[in-house]
């Protein structure tokens, strides 16, 4: 069967729960957006004694939450170096250090709660592109070890058939403690919690516009107006107008998955004998996976960076799928669908306030294990609880002059230079 459009997922998940689509007229917290970071966040600030509202513009978890390609991590995707140009070596050395954190948060949440999310201990193997990628992943995982004591395994060319077996990559770091799961089956179960717990989710409820100040605050949302003392916005690639200040640091960059129809089990423990989560190092890097029941190859990357169709997406990562992979010729494609990750300029999370109001979001495409954990701590600080204090309230995020606000024009223009001169350099280091 093709499913084009529709996430794998979603075959697989628990029954959609008849949630209201008007919201209480008053609450504690309010919480724009129900995916990993909204509810996590109710859940803490309901447990901490509040009465807390969740609000979804659509059905809650049709955003990134169900959409997702289920690598469970908590690595920073940007270099020691990037992180310290940004936010300076402190801040660095602070962020490293509480990633491990926010990756035994989430997966503690996963085990108090009994979540039945298909979570598997996979490992996670970064594979290296080019030789000069693969010198660049020893000299991290020195640099890690000497400040955090973290140890990454660096994997030699020659050792990569323990993990995948393919002639395009030139070495990789292998992340041991990483997973997997089922990002549906997870957001259907922080859903279970939210609900028994008592928080109110209210859905396909855009909320519209933000009056007032910190304590008394009115969200005029389309299913009516609610007065809240606190706000938190939990809206990530989702994050839009009139929400502008928001809108203009994390902007809305899609990202693609296709999965297999299914195959041969030979055939795929020829292909990835280490069952790993195996992600790339190139700029526009694919990251792929064995389903949970160990059946299709579930296949993402940037098939561009504009919202193309899922045909187009289908074809594109197809065919950077076979080369890798040459064997997968005629296999077919039975889903391809796409979601928003939410990037920031800086491709670091961050938890802080504007104007009273509290935010969490800017996970640049790696928000599974990250977005339970800042849920947590964005629920906190706006509780004015000391256990809300992170390092990744460090990473304020900025925004260009090149983005207003609005519609990020600029994406098309970055899927033009990436396709034309990034792409090409990436391909020519490669070969050597
Ligand atoms: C295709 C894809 C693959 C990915 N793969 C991985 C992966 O393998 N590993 C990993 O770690 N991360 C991955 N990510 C990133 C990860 O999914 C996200 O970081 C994470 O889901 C973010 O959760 P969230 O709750 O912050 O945002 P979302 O789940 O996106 O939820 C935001 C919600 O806000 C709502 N909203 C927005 N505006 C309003 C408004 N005005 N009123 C009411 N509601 C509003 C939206 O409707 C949406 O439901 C991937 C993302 C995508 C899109």
């Amino acid at each position: 069967m093709t499913s084009f459009g529709i996430p794998y997922w979603w075959q697989d998940g628990a029954e959609l729960p008849d949630l209201p689509e008007i919201p209480p007229q008053k609450t504690d917290i309010a919480i724009i957006g129900a995916g990993y970071t909204g509810l996590s966040a109710a859940i803490t600030a309901r447990r901490a004694g509040a009465d807390v509202t969740v609000i979804d513009a659509i059905i809650p978890g049709q955003g990134a939450s169900s959409r997702n390609g289920g690598m469970f991590g908590a690595h920073t995707r940007i270099s020691i170096s990037a992180m310290t140009r940004s936010f300076g070596r402190d801040a660095a050395v602070v962020l490293l250090n509480e990633a491990p954190e926010a990756y035994a948060f989430t997966r503690a949440l996963i085990e108090a709660e009994s979540i039945a999310c298909d979570f598997q201990p996979t490992g996670r193997i970064v594979l290296a592109s080019s030789r000069k990628a693969h010198a660049e992943q020893v000299t991290l995982a020195a640099d890690l070890k000497a400040l955090t004591g973290y140890e990454l395994a660096v994997v030699s060319r020659d050792r990569l058939g323990e993990h995948i077996n393919s002639d395009v990559y030139a070495g990789g770091i292998y992340y041991e403690d990483h997973g997997a799961l089922q990002p549906r089956k997870f957001h259907d179960e922080l859903m279970r919690i939210a609900l028994r717990e008592g928080v109110h989710v209210v859905q396909n409820c855009p909320v519209l516009a933000i009056e007032g100040v910190r304590g008394a605050f009115v969200l005029r949302s389309k299913g009516g107006d609610i007065r809240s003392e606190n706000v938190i916005h939990a809206t990530n690639g989702y994050t839009r107008k009139p929400f502008n200040w928001l809108a203009r640091r994390v902007f809305p960059l899609p990202s693609f998955i296709i999965a297999t129809e299914e195959l041969p089990p030979d055939l795929l423990a020829r292909l990835a004998p280490g069952r790993r989560m195996m992600v790339e190092t190139r700029a526009k890097h694919s990251y792929y996976r064995i389903s949970p029941d160990g059946r299709r190859i579930v296949f993402g990357g940037r098939a561009g960076m504009v919202p193309y169709g899922p045909d187009l997406a289908a074809k594109r990562l197809k065919a950077t799928m076979v080369g890798i992979w040459p064997d997968l010729a005629d296999v077919k494609i039975s889903h391809s669908w796409r979601g928003y990750t939410g990037f920031a300029f800086e491709q670091m999370p961050n938890v802080g306030q504007h104007q009273g109001q509290y935010f969490a979001l800017g996970y640049s495409g790696s928000g599974v294990a990250m977005a339970p954990y800042l849920g947590m701590k964005v629920a906190y600080q706006a509780l004015g609880d000391k256990r809300g204090e992170t390092a990744y309230s460090l990473t304020t995020p900025t925004t260009r002059l090149y983005h207003p606000g609005g519609h990020p024009w600029f994406l098309a223009a970055g899927e033009l230079w990436y396709r034309q001169v990034v792409d090409l350099l990436e391909n020519f280091q490669a070969r050597r």
